[in-house]
């Protein structure tokens, strides 16, 4: 047992700074970036490289307004929601378990998630290395909990199931969701893995039916399929958890 006070702002600053660094990955992923080079961030719209005082995560922006120090150009809210999200989905892990390595396994399924969502809600795509490193996360995550097999097969169904929709719905689906759906199922088992979908589906229409409504029916609105599945998978892998361990 673990005393949740003493990791409780061990995990907000470990959140803060790994959703910083996420922050760095959701803009340069997509542009095909180098993440290491240049080594310093720096301002998208002047292009001025920041100071440290710039780059503290979530202070910055408060002390800066939301604005950059030298151009006054706006920075994305984005930028405080994924540090911010990032350090409470830490904090959250903390809360549902009580041993390292389903802490460490919830940690990298949390962070590829938002890396993964960020991307896909502005670019329509899930970059393979949130594929692989949910993989690695599910692969732990089943391990420890002594159903790796079951979830290996719940893997390959869900990964098949979705690439036949994929197949049949030219376009509707992207080819993103069926391997990232593939990967998280890799947390669940068969029952919880059609929880997940069907969870997922209705939030994705709770999101989309405004739209289309505003947008007047006919309108082909698209909807990221990616940051539902992640959703679907939390509530379904946690529902999950407390029943049946
Ligand atoms: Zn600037």
């Amino acid at each position: 047992m673990w005393d949740r006070i003493v990791l409780l702002p061990v995990a907000l600053i470990i959140g803060m700074v790994m959703g910083s660094f996420y922050n760095v990955l959701i803009y340069r992923l997509p542009r095909k970036i180098s993440i290491i080079d240049p080594k310093r961030s720096f301002c998208p719209i002047c292009g001025h490289q920041l100071a440290w005082k710039d780059n503290i995560p979530l202070i910055s922006y408060l002390i800066l307004k939301g604005r950059c120090r030298y151009c006054a150009a706006a920075i994305s809210v984005r930028y405080p929601i994924v540090e911010m999200l990032t350090a409470s989905l830490f904090t959250l892990a903390i809360y549902l378990t009580n041993n390292m390595i389903d802490l460490f396994s919830l940690w990298i399924f949390f962070s590829a998630a938002i890396v993964a969502s960020a991307i896909d809600f502005e670019y329509m795509l899930i970059p393979d290395s949130a594929v692989i490193v949910t993989g690695i996360g599910g692969l732990l995550w089943s391990w420890h909990h002594g159903h790796i097999t079951l979830s290996l097969i719940t893997a390959a169904f869900a990964f098949g199931i979705f690439l036949l929709i994929y197949l049949l719905s030219k376009g509707g689906m992207g080819f993103g969701d069926v391997e990232y759906f593939g990967v998280l199922a890799l947390f669940l088992t068969p029952f919880s893995a059609v929880m997940s979908v069907l969870i997922a589906s209705v939030v994705a229409l709770a999101y989309a039916l405004p739209q289309v409504i505003v947008h007047k029916a006919g309108r082909k609105t698209r909807v990221p399929f990616g940051p539902f599945l992640a959703i679907g998978t939390t509530i379904a892998m946690l529902l999950n958890f407390h029943l049946f361990y």
